[in-house]
């Protein structure tokens, strides 16, 4: 163990290390890796992996995907941007290019990504889920394992993400509608949904934003809303909501900011309580903080339920054939249901830790600032309910602490391998 820890942490053995060798289970090969295994190669892991080369740490990127990023590849909507202006977006060490527009298109934000892979040589190992993580207490170190290998490592990066599993609502007489019923993360476009009658459950930032691509295409969407929630202009006084906000919380408190960010949606958007969309007692900025419940960036849908293109209905109580039964009573016939219900993470599926995350809801059991650092070398990043902003600042201080221990050891080792003659 001794001879293996100590090539563990030697950069120059690093080719020898990453071959397999066999361990007592003939069908499992055990790799033994120098620097951190990173679960995950979106934007999170990414970020981490460059901060970590940034300070000389090798790096095993496990994807499950075949693509880096995969929830933006694979599981967004084509008109998606980002929502938030891209100074708040842009990953650790590399500014997002000067020409692209404050928000920038989901292939921009795709582009950016793969640039940033390329220029810090991430080159994560794809189509390998990572089935099981756990801390061998009796060796000191974490066996991470797929199907068909068991890697070896002092330290796990947890960079799997909020939204690594589909949330599916169980809705009675959800088996006998009989059209399709999909949730967003399968929904590209309107494209296939022109002059139908489509019901749009959930009313986050996604759901919002599909219903205006269905008007767009023609459709005749319906949005469900169950509980009350915080719409605000994506601007005001010509600057972006959330840049606004953040620079406002630098010198008054979040109460006042608060109220201040209500009047003015009032004055720019109205009573949105008449439009069937009622705000919650909080404000939209306490509210994020207590539930990380995020207020949704008016980009247009708004304007269209005001017109009657969107109708809004409450809770939904079953389905039959085609018919949609409401809480309210009323019955109507839909063509389709897209589920905008969100996403959870799947932490507890796959690593064995009571310490740093829940099993209530894999993520983080303390909030934002804490819970990015666990022990025994257990990290998290992408779970502070802070989108990419609190991805940077996740990525600043693992990387800080791992190279801050990575550089002792190595010193010691190279140290052990060529102690100075006297
Ligand atoms: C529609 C949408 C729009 C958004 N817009 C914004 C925005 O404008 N600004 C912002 O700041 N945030 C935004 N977000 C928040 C979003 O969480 C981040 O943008 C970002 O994708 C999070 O990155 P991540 O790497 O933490 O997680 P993810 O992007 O989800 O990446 C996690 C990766 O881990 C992989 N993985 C999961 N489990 C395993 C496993 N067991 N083994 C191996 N690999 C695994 C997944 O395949 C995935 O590639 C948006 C989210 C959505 C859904």
């Amino acid at each position: 163990m001794e001879e293996y820890a100590k090539r563990v942490h030697d950069p120059y053995f690093q080719p020898q290390m990453a071959t397999t060798t066999a361990s007592g289970d003939s069908s499992t090969n055990r790799v033994w890796v120098p620097g951190p295994v990173i679960v995950g190669a979106g934007p999170s892991g990414l970020a981490v992996a460059a901060c970590l080369k940034n300070k000389g740490v090798h790096v095993l990127i496990l994807e499950q995907a075949n693509c880096i990023a995969s929830l933006w590849q694979l599981k967004t909507y084509d008109r998606l941007c980002l929502h938030l202006p891209k100074q708040f977006c842009q990953l650790p060490l590399m500014p997002f290019p000067k020409d692209f527009p404050t928000y920038p298109t989901k292939q921009q934000f795709l582009s950016y990504l793969e640039s940033y892979a390329k220029q810090f040589e991430l080159n994560p190992v794809f189509n390998t889920t990572v089935v099981r993580a756990e801390y061998d207490r009796g060796c000191g170190l974490w066996r991470v394992k797929t199907k068909v290998t068991e890697y070896v490592c002092r330290w796990v990066i947890v960079a799997t993400g909020e939204n690594a599993e589909e949330v599916v609502p169980k809705i009675e007489g959800m088996n006998e509608f009989i059209g399709p019923i999909l949730h967003t993360s399968s929904y590209k476009s309107g494209d296939c949904f022109e002059h139908k009658k489509v019901l749009v459950v959930g009313c986050g930032n996604s759901g919002m934003e599909v219903c205006l691509d269905l008007c767009n295409f023609n459709a005749c969407p319906s949005l469900v809303v169950r509980d009350s929630l915080h719409v605000l202009p994506q601007e005001m006084l010509g600057r972006s909501t959330f840049g606004l906000s953040m620079c406002l919380l630098k010198w008054f408190p979040i109460r006042l900011v608060d109220l201040f960010l209500l009047l003015a949606s009032h004055f720019m958007i109205g009573d949105t309580s008449k439009l069937g969309l009622s705000r919650p007692k909080l404000g939209p900025l306490e509210l994020k903080n207590v539930s990380g419940k995020t207020p949704v960036l008016d980009v247009g849908t708004l304007a269209k339920i005001r017109s009657g293109d969107i109708k809004v209905y409450p809770g939904v109580k079953k389905l039959a054939c085609n018919n949609v039964e409401f809480v309210d009573g009323r019955i109507e016939k839909f063509d389709a249901i897209i589920l905008a219900t969100g996403y959870r993470s799947n932490v507890t599926n796959w690593l064995k830790d009571t310490n740093l995350f829940s099993e209530k809801d894999g993520f983080p059991k303390k909030a934002f600032p804490e819970g990015w650092k666990g022990e025994s070398g257990l990290y998290a990043i992408g779970f502070t309910k802070r989108g990419l902003l609190g991805t940077s600042i996740d990525a600043a201080r693992i990387a800080e602490d791992i190279a801050r221990q990575w550089n002792i050891e190595m010193n010691h080792f190279k140290s052990l391998n060529h102690p100075t003659t006297t």
